[in-house]
């Protein structure tokens, strides 16, 4: 199948398509051997592809969903030795990493792939994919820490963006919530309960925009359904 070369230097992870057509027009860019400089050129899975004279990955996309358990590392590899993601996905050959990150300590919903377009697509503020958490915190949650959560926190010297929050229930000293977000800012959950007054104790992200975790246990993934991907583009 032979593809449009910006498009293949996109899912490479090389650039974004549109930084791919500068790369190209400005002649960083090597198709067997010989620059190309023509934005409409179209590849083949056998011709190699040079970006400054370094080669690109011409892999087949894979796309996975996997159920992040608590104390595993969101990374490649860990030059500390600990489990990775990765590691969990034994069975898959390509060299996928993970989209966006979930803390050591939270379990939940976590993509992985090796198509660079599609992880700067989702991890860019831009596109907004909602994302649900589901924190138990320390003490009982008011109706004005509810009212925070919903019009915004300020963390890191900046107001977050409103979030969806609803009480799922409360115990006798803490308390489970549920928080949609769309931004992706480090740690931000921990964060915004921290700055009310209420450290998270346990964090799991059940939903990635239209994808949750129905029928996986933690450490247990799937691939997703070409519909599925289709969707998330
Ligand atoms: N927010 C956090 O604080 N931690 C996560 O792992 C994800 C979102």
């Amino acid at each position: 199948m032979s593809e449009r070369l910006q498009k293949v230097m996109a899912h490479a992870g090389v650039a974004s398509r549109r930084k791919a057509e500068k790369l190209i027009s400005e002649g960083h860019v090597k198709v067997n051997g010989h620059v190309i400089t023509e934005l409409g050129t179209k590849v083949t899975d056998n011709d190699e592809v040079k970006v400054d004279e370094v080669p690109i990955s011409r892999e087949v996309p894979v796309y996975y969903l996997l159920y992040k358990p608590r104390g595993v590392i969101t990374a490649v590899t860990d030059n500390k030795n600990r489990q990775t993601v990765v590691d969990l996905l034994s069975d898959v050959t390509e060299r996928i990493y993970p989209v966006g990150r979930l803390d050591y300590d939270t379990s939940g919903l976590l993509l992985l792939t090796n198509d660079g377009e599609l992880d700067n697509h989702l991890t860019h503020p831009k596109y907004e994919v909602d994302k649900t958490y589901v924190a138990k915190v320390k003490g009982i949650v008011t109706n004005d820490d509810m009212k925070q959560l919903r019009t915004g926190v300020r963390i890191d010297g900046r107001k977050t963006a409103g979030a969806k929050a609803s009480v799922i229930r409360t115990n006798q000293n803490s308390s489970i919530v549920s928080l949609t977000i769309h931004e992706g800012r480090n740690h931000q959950v921990k964060k915004m309960f921290l700055a009310l007054g209420h450290p998270v104790e346990k964090l799991s992200r059940q939903s990635y925009g239209f994808l949750n975790l129905k029928g996986l246990q933690p450490g247990e993934y799937r691939k997703l359904k070409p519909h599925e991907v289709e969707e998330l583009k």
